[in-house]
């Protein structure tokens, strides 16, 4: 039966009549947008969350108007009794939670939970499907080592650019190197090792030669490597047909939690529990790989937030990140009295320092990684070039310098050094002309190769003050005393 049957009958049913006025239109739209489907698979979840969700307006009402089309559907057409028909697949909290993920915190396991059972083999022989079961498995892989979330490997639609594609995924021998979609890391792979390594390749394998039927699914990383048909799953944990790798995957979760007598988290939530583990098997030490590889997302910030809101004074964890040059804001949270502020304080000093290190990231982006002064750029590995950023008054505490762009320049190691020690410094009656302590020097007088961001004039001549003249009168006067 397609959906349009259904709703011509919805249309003209007595049962409906007082809130049809509101939820026809809505519905009507959400067949123009999905196409004259199979009924069926027209109130799947992922195409009723992509339409709910899809838009920026207010997803509430849409969400009304589907939940009573669904059930009309399954209590009036198919007859079924309260107790049968499936619930409706989305949540009302999702609603609050969904325009604002930042506010929404994550499920948690428990702090003794074990995620190797994730991939027992025993909650995967109901399903009685090697492909379905490789799938789920590198998914959670993924998302647990990645740090993936599901838009990533399941994308919704229009979002199918920036997701996970087939060669996003490089093997080495002894592990693989997936790309990294954290945008605050300057990091461009992550490295997967062991079993989760394990869990991807073998996937790999099976999806290069199982006909992939969908063809949006094509390209993509994650898909159908098992055909719906031939899927057995639990009818306790859910009776809705899973078309799609979404859907399995939040079905194969569900099942093992409830299995495991643990909640039931979101994909999506799978990272903040791999952090959060993270960080009580190192006692916080590992924070600093971790805001390495993904910067300080919110996924990153609520786990940091968890754990410090559970873990006692007396394992006071090691926060090496604090020990930059942030003495002040430390202070201020070893006094605060409410645990909760210092938490907090903690939580947007590392924001603060994460947030920074995303300004030289981008300054760098910039200039593509070349030298200022020579153009230089210096490539490591993989095509993956190198640079560093100068701060003209240097950002410590004696010179007082910010952290800015316009205090920044972007330089190669050799001139980064050279502005250090004061060798070099630009003129401060024109920003974009180098002075060098010899004014034979080949740089003296020479203009900046590339200059696409404005300096600040304080910043600049507080170098050519403070840094540059000092040494320069002092290597004159080492000169004279030479001549002499
Ligand atoms: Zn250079």
């Amino acid at each position: 039966m397609k959906i349009r049957e259904v709703f011509d009958s919805y249309i003209n049913s007595d049962k409906t009549k007082s809130s049809l006025k509101v939820h026809k239109g809505k519905v009507d739209k959400y067949i123009t947008f999905i196409g004259n489907q199979d009924i069926e698979k027209a109130l799947d979840e992922s195409l009723l969350r992509k339409y709910i969700f899809d838009k920026k307006q207010n997803p509430k009402g849409k969400y009304d108007a589907l939940k009573n089309f669904y059930h009309y559907y399954y209590e009036e057409i198919l007859n079924l009794s309260k107790l049968n028909f499936p619930v409706f697949p989305i949540d009302t909290k999702e609603l609050v939670s969904r325009n604002n993920p930042e506010k929404r915190r994550p499920v948690y396991f428990s702090k003794e939970f074990d995620f190797n059972c994730l991939f027992d083999d025993r909650h995967y022989e109901h399903l009685n499907n090697h492909g379905a079961a490789l799938a789920v498995k590198a998914s959670l892989a993924l998302a647990l080592s990645a740090g993936y979330d599901s838009g990533e490997m399941f994308p919704t639609n229009g979002e199918h650019e920036k997701a996970m594609k087939m060669d996003d995924v490089f093997f080495e021998e002894d592990y693989i190197k997936v790309r990294n979609f954290s945008s605050q890391s300057t990091v461009p792979f992550i490295l997967i090792q062991g079993k989760n390594a394990e869990y991807v390749k073998e996937y790999y394998k099976l999806r290069l030669s199982f006909p992939i039927t969908k063809k949006f699914q094509q390209s993509l990383f994650i898909a159908n490597t098992w055909k719906t048909n031939e899927l057995n799953f639990d009818t306790k944990i859910t009776t809705k047909m899973i078309y799609y790798p979404h859907d399995l995957v939040s079905y194969m979760l569900k099942y093992i939690t409830v299995k495991e007598g643990q909640p039931t988290p979101l994909i999506t939530d799978l990272r903040a529990n791999m952090v959060l583990h993270s960080l009580y098997n190192s006692k916080g030490s590992a924070l600093q790989d971790i805001i390495e590889l993904y910067g300080f997302p919110p996924f990153v910030k609520q786990a940091f937030e968890k754990y410090c809101m559970t873990t006692s004074r007396d394992s006071e964890p090691i926060f090496s990140v604090l020990s930059l040059d942030t003495a002040k804001s430390e202070e201020s949270f070893i006094e605060d009295e409410d645990e909760k502020k210092k938490v907090e304080s903690r939580i947007s000093v590392i924001d603060r320092l994460v947030r920074d290190s995303v300004k030289v990231k981008k300054l760098k982006e910039i200039y593509g990684n070349s030298c200022q002064i020579c153009n230089e750029q210096i490539t490591l590995i993989d095509e993956i070039s190198y640079s560093e950023v100068h701060h003209i008054q240097p950002f410590n505490k004696l010179h007082q310098g910010i952290d800015d762009k316009s205090n920044m320049i972007v330089v190669c190691p050799n001139h980064h050094k050279l502005f250090d020690m004061g060798i070099i410094a630009l003129d401060p009656e024109n920003h974009q002309r180098i002075l060098h302590v010899d004014s034979k020097n080949p740089l003296h007088q020479k203009m900046l190769m590339a200059n696409k961001h404005r300096l600040s004039s304080t910043h600049v001549r507080y170098h050519y003050e403070n840094i540059f003249m000092p040494l320069r009168e002092s290597l004159l006067e080492t000169r004279k005393q030479g001549i002499r």
